[in-house]
């Protein structure tokens, strides 16, 4: 599914000397690269304030916790995306509201969102799935209009941007009140290890964020909420300093592989292939296809014998799940989520996609079709 060993090599020297680096001065926690990092990550998505922290679950759990909400108030989430959203609302005791997304680009569906909101509804946290933006103009209106805070989950979707009506274009994870990210390898932006960061354009936040991610303390041994330990390495921070300057180039990648992908696959009647919205600029940080008429295990396992790996993100709606089903009644059911689930089927993609290898992959589709 990924190459990460491949993308390494061609960046090896670089990497090798920024490790080095943070060795050398044995500055492991809160060395120099981390401040340096949150600095050209903050000029990169054009937004005041970037904290990192310890891994992207963490980042929406501190952008939850600065928000101060209180038990039994309700966070929206989409019902198809990775447990992480929905895991941290739970966590903090606060209650997640499960809506549809849509068929084409697999994103909150807007109907869904508005009807789900109610008098204890306190923040949406859209989901840029895949590597591209949910619809954020009609999703930013109903949380003026109802004033609800607004936590994007960036995760998978890093270098992606939303353009609005009046054509002012903006890059995801800055567009709602808090945007959260994470460094997992296979991310678009990943390290060797665990990493995440939170952004906002809101100075007061930014302060709170800031203290809540360092045990809630602003003046050392002076804690004044409760908060967590929850920090990006040094080690981390030095090498996501280098894979940042390649970072568009590495999108480019992603983008000429799905681009090949939608070129030889477009004529295969029995799948459905990835939306490029007009308003987004998509990343593909997976590239995901919705196999029709049942037949996605067969498909899979066809793949699987011909030495293709192929991922099902998500096999079960979040409801589903027996962690969060008590937040559900009996027999709930988004028509769409459910779909997918069924459907969905991502295959590989990553930066060091070869053209023969991608022949291969599309080749071995169109047998099983014919
Ligand atoms: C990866 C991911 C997360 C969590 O990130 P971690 O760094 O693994 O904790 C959260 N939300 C989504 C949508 C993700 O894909």
């Amino acid at each position: 599914m990924v190459d990460l060993f491949g993308q390494y090599t061609k960046i090896k020297l670089e990497i090798d000397q920024a490790i080095q680096g943070v060795i050398d001065s044995s500055s492991f926690i809160k060395g120099k690269d981390v401040l340096e990092f949150e600095s050209n990550l903050s000029k990169f998505l054009d937004i005041k304030h970037v904290i990192s922290c310890a891994n992207g679950t963490d980042a929406l759990q501190i952008a939850l916790m600065a928000l101060e909400l209180t038990q039994g108030d309700e966070i929206i989430v989409p019902a198809f995306t990775y447990a992480a959203t929905a895991e941290v609302i739970a966590l903090l005791g606060l209650t997640p509201i499960m809506v549809d997304v849509d068929q084409d680009d697999f994103s909150m569906n807007i109907a869904s969102l508005e009807s789900a909101i109610t008098a204890r509804t306190k923040v949406i946290i859209p989901v840029h799935l895949f590597g591209q933006s949910s619809d954020m103009e009609p999703i930013m209106t109903l949380a003026k209009k109802h004033n609800l805070f607004v936590i994007e989950d960036n995760a998978q979707s890093l270098g992606a941007s939303y353009t609005f009506s009046d054509d002012t274009t903006q890059k995801t994870g800055t567009i709602g009140h808090i945007g959260c990210t994470s460094f997992f390898p296979t991310k678009n932006l990943g390290c060797f290890g665990d990493g995440g960061a939170i952004f906002t354009d809101d100075s007061q936040l930014a302060e709170k964020i800031r203290m809540i991610a360092n045990h809630g303390q602003k003046i050392k041994y002076h804690h004044s909420v409760v908060g967590c330990n929850s920090r990006l390495d040094t080690i981390q921070a030095a090498l996501l300093n280098v894979k940042l300057r390649y970072l568009s180039t590495h999108l480019q990648a992603r983008k000429e592989a799905a681009v090949y992908y939608d070129q030889h696959l477009g004529n295969v009647s029995g799948i459905l292939l990835p939306t490029q919205k007009s308003y987004a600029v998509h990343t593909y940080n997976q590239y995901t296809i919705v196999v029709q008429n049942n037949d996605r295990d067969k498909l899979q396992s066809y793949l699987k014998e011909k030495g293709i790996p192929t991922m099902i993100y998500y096999p079960l709606p979040l409801y589903k799940q027996d962690a969060f089903s008590c937040y559900v009644r009996e027999g709930f059911h988004l028509s769409n989520t459910e779909w997918l689930c069924g459907a969905v089927l991502s295959l590989p993609i990553h930066t060091e996609m070869k053209k023969e290898t991608q022949q291969f992959i599309v080749d071995s589709i169109k047998q099983f079709y014919s």
